[in-house]
C-alpha cells in the first residue's frame, strides 16, 4: 500500500512543492509545527533510518547537501531545525523516510 508522501511523488495527491530533482522532492508540511516547515524525501521508498543500506549512501549525501539549499531558498537565513523521526518511538507517523526542516522561530532544546 503506498503511502501518502508516494502519492504526492506520484502527484496522485496535490503538496506545495518547494524544490525537485530526479532523486527527491521537497514540500510544505500540511501541519506546520513552524511558520516554516518542509518536508524533503528520496523518491525511492525507504521507510524509515532502520531501513538504509550501504547502497542508500550516494542519496542520502545529496538529500543532506539539499538542505541548506532548500533552506535559503525558503528564506532560513537565521537558520533552522532538521529532524527525522524513525518508527514509533520516535514519533514517525508516515514510513517513507523523510527530514523535517523547521524554521522562522527559534526553536528549543530538548525537543519534546
Ligand atoms: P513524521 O511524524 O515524522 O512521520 O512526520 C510526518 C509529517 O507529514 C507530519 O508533520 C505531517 O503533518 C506531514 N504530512 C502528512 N500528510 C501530509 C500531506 N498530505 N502533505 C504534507 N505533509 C503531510
Amino acid at each position: 500500500m503506498a503511502t501518502i508522501f508516494q502519492k504526492i511523488i506520484d502527484k496522485e495527491i496535490p503538496a506545495t512543492i518547494v524544490f525537485e530533482d530526479e532523486l527527491c522532492l521537497a514540500f510544505k508540511d500540511i501541519n506546520p509545527q513552524a511558520p516554516t516547515h518542509i518536508l524533503l524525501i528520496p523518491k525511492k521508498e525507504i521507510p524509515t533510518l532502520d531501513d538504509l543500506s550501504q547502497q542508500d549512501q550516494n542519496l542520502m549525501g545529496h538529500l543532506l547537501l539539499q538542505v541548506p539549499n532548500i533552506a535559503k531558498q525558503v528564506g532560513l537565513s537565521k537558520g533552522y531545525r532538521t529532524v527525522i523521526n524513525c518508527k514509533e518511538y520516535g514519533g514517525q507517523e508516515v514510513y517513507h523516510l523523510h527530514i523535517h526542516i523547521l524554521g522562522g522561530r527559534l526553536m528549543k532544546w530538548p525537543p519534546g
